[in-house]
Formats: C-alpha cells, structure tokens, sequence
C-alpha cells in the first residue's frame, strides 16, 4: 500500500512532546521524513529515535523558535538531509497561567510574542522561499480555541493565536499563486504537559493538576479533553493531498467548545 505522505519531507517545531510529538509519529508513520525540532535537546533527541526505532525516517534539531537563525539553520539542515521540504508545521508554544493583565510581566509577554506567534512568522519567513520556488508546499500553524473563544486570564496567549489565524490567513492569500497552501489547527484543551500551567483558565481555584484537567474538561460539549492524536490526524490531513483545495482553513479540532 502506498502511504499517504510517501517522498514528503516534514518540519515539525515543538516535537518533543504533546501535540508536536504526536504529529511527528504520525507524519512518519504515513511515510514522510520528519524533522523533529524544538528546545528541549534530550526530549527532541528521545522522539526521533523512537520513530527511527519504529521504522520511520527522522532527524532531531534543537532550536530557539524565536530566532530567525534557528529557523534558517533548520531549513537548512533539512535540505541537506532530505534534499527538500514540503511540510512546515509551526507548533511550538507556551502557555499563560491565568493572570489579571495588570499583573502580568514584561518577561511573560516578551516570551508569549516572541515564541507563539514570532515562532511561527520566523518559520514561514524560511520556508517561504524553497515553498515558493519549487511551486508546493504546505504551511500549518497550532493556534487554539483560545484565538477565538478566550477564557478569562490568558489574554496575551489568546492575543497571539488571534494573531496566529489571521497570519495564516494572510499568507495564505500570499502564497496561493505559487501553489504553496497555509492552514492552522485549533485545538481545544489538550491532555499535554502543557495544559496544566494555565491554571484557573477554567474556572478552577485549585492548584491540583486533576483537578485543573476536569474544569476544562467540563468546557467542552464532547465531554472529553482532546488527545495529542486528534490534532495529529487532523494535521495530516491538513498537510495531505485530500485537503488540496484548503487553503486560509483555520480547522477547530475543538469537541464543540467553539460553537
Ligand atoms: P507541550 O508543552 O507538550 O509542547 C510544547 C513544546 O514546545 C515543548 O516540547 C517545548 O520544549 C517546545 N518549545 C517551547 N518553547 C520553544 C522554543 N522557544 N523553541 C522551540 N521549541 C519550544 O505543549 P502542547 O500542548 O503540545 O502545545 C503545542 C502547541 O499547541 C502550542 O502552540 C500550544 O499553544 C498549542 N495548544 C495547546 C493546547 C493544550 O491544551 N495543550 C490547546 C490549544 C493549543
């Protein structure tokens, strides 16, 4: 059987963990060559090697989402390695634990800009020239239910997945007469390590982590906190041939939260 995603070359930012890790397993299990890069050099290390073990093609790169040199050295290293690049998915992010806006600070704002949404400007600034000049190529971004449908506290994280959406949709009218298509995820609660850290977001006055979990929970008209592996099929969708007529789509992998 011929696999989905055969002869593409992907670069998933954030893949040592959650949503990114889940993605890169899956990319490579649907054939594609992965780039597995994010800031955390055991973790990003670990996951490549576990989707080498399974039989799949994987590279790992430590990167500073923030930096534009990173994002041109992992480009770089992706084109040495795999010879092209065809999947640029954007996923590297921190949370915000809840906080009235006036106590947030500089330091929390400065790395929420700067990884959540200039991360993904930085990766796209790359991948826009070998996407352009080879004619393909598919940009995906994770925003979040959040972008669109904020809880109280984390007004600077949902600013940027605001921004997130309406940069993918920007670039996508850009880039469509090359051929070239960008998209986004926006995924709801997800049961990563990530999820925790927004604390109160829910509702929850607790500090306890499950309990944290279950007033998300509660949020969404699925009844369940999405897993890794929803956002990672509806990613290789996104990034597959069936969904070559999306182009700007921002696809809410939500349990109905958005509605
Ligand atoms: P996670 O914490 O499990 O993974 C995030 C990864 O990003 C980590 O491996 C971390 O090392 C990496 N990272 C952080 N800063 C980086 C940097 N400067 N450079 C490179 N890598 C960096 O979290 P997750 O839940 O898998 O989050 C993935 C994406 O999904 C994020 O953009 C997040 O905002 C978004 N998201 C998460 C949820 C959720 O509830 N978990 C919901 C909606 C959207």
């Amino acid at each position: 059987m011929m696999l989905e995603l055969a002869n593409r070359v992907a670069i998933v930012t954030g893949g040592a963990s959650g949503i990114g890790a889940a993605t890169a397993r899956k990319l490579a299990q649907q054939g594609a060559a992965v780039v597995v890069a994010d800031i955390n050099e055991n973790s990003v290390n670990a996951i490549a090697e576990d989707i080498r073990k399974s039989g799949g093609r994987a590279l790992a790169t430590v990167v500073d989402v923030r930096f534009h040199h990173d994002n041109v050295s992992l480009v770089n290293r992706t084109l040495e390695k795999f010879g092209h690049v065809d999947i640029a998915y954007a996923n590297a992010g921190i949370p915000q634990g809840a906080t009235p806006l006036e106590k947030v600070s500089d330091d929390q704002i400065d790395q929420l800009l700067t990884i959540n949404l200039r991360g993904v400007i930085e990766l796209a600034r790359v991948v826009a020239e070998p996407f352009k000049s080879q004619r393909s190529g598919v940009f995906v971004a994770t925003a979040s239910t959040a972008g669109v449908r904020p809880r109280p506290g984390i007004q600077v994280y949902s600013a940027t997945k605001g921004a997130v959406i309406a940069f993918v949709r920007a670039l996508a009218l850009e880039w469509a007469p090359y051929g070239v298509r960008a998209c986004a995820v926006s995924p709801v609660a997800t049961d990563t390590p990530m999820l925790p850290h927004f604390r109160s977001a829910a509702g929850s006055a607790s500090g306890d982590p499950s309990i944290i979990l279950e007033s998300f929970r509660k949020t969404v008209p699925l009844g369940r906190l999405a897993d890794p592996s929803d956002i990672a099929e509806a990613v290789c969708f996104l990034v597959s041939d069936r969904a070559g007529m999306m182009t700007g789509t921002i696809l809410d992998v939500d349990g109905g939260r958005n509605i």
